[in-house]
């Protein structure tokens, strides 16, 4: 028997990843995202679970996916027949779900966590792990973002998440440190691909305040000016609170990726650990 704070015989404590996701072209064009998505998977023990966090699965309600094939979810729109066609076949976990569900609801109670068969795989976690892991051969178990949560509540709950990091689970948080698709796209469709200086200013600052392990800043950062330009909406801000939150004080930060697509989408990675 293990408890909760004790570190499984023989096994690595996992790191936490953070992932910019950006564009699903990255799914099918071979370019510097996506090769740096394959790259991480030398940079972190190889796992024996994945419990996913993603910016696409926004709900009114917290729930953990029970699915033991999890359907490949294309949740996007208007891109080329063959990115439509790629399949994710990892399986899920529904055992793990239930102990992770289980001993969350024990510490809660603001909030409960159901277990839920009607989601998948969205592409904020196949676009990445196709890469990282093109065999699908980890197990993978989403947790949804509750819209319906206060940001202390995010914060907290993805300090529930920090014991699996001793049972061999990675913990990958999908989003993006600058996400205002509006901008983007008009740079897109302009051909600019100028990033512009408050998006440059915010991806910088959320760095430095990581690594300097300033909890109360990186909560408030949101609301500041940069970042109410950096994320009109909160959900591909809300997975790097999740990763933040499962990682510790002494862990190691790193930023395998850095930069911007589409002008304005910051594509930084983080591991923590
Ligand atoms: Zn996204």
């Amino acid at each position: 028997m293990t408890d909760n704070n004790t570190q499984e015989p023989g096994r690595d404590r996992m790191p936490v990843l953070f992932v910019g996701h950006g564009s699903p072209m990255n799914v099918i064009e071979v370019n510097r995202w996506s090769r740096g998505f394959a790259a991480l998977q030398h940079e972190i023990p190889r796992p024996v679970a994945i419990l996913a966090i993603s910016a696409h699965w926004y709900v009114a309600g917290s729930y953990l996916t029970s699915n033991t094939q999890p359907e490949t979810i294309h949740d996007f729109g208007g891109f080329p027949p063959e990115l439509y066609e790629v399949d994710y076949p990892a399986a899920g976990n529904a055992d793990r779900a239930e102990q992770i569900r289980s001993r969350i609801n024990k510490t809660r109670a603001d909030y409960q966590v159901s277990l839920s068969s009607d989601w998948g795989l969205d592409h904020g976690v196949w676009s990445v792990l196709r890469w990282m892991y093109p065999q699908a051969d980890v197990p993978v178990i989403q947790l949804s973002i509750n819209r319906e949560l206060e940001l202390q509540q995010h914060y907290q709950l993805g300090h529930e998440l920090v014991e699996l990091r001793n049972r061999g689970v990675l913990i990958l948080a999908s989003g993006n440190i600058v996400h205002n698709l509006r901008d983007a796209f008009q740079q897109k469709q302009t051909g600019a691909s100028a990033t512009p200086d408050w998006a440059k200013r915010f991806d910088d600052t959320v760095k430095q305040v990581i690594t300097q392990h300033n909890t109360d800043k990186l909560l408030g950062l949101h609301n500041t000016a940069d970042g109410q330009l950096a994320h009109p909406s909160a959900e591909h801000w809300l997975p790097l609170i999740y990763a933040y939150a499962a990682a510790d004080k002494d862990d190691r930060v790193r930023c395998p990726m850095e930069g911007f697509d589409w002008g304005s989408i910051s594509m930084r990675s983080i591991i923590f650990g």
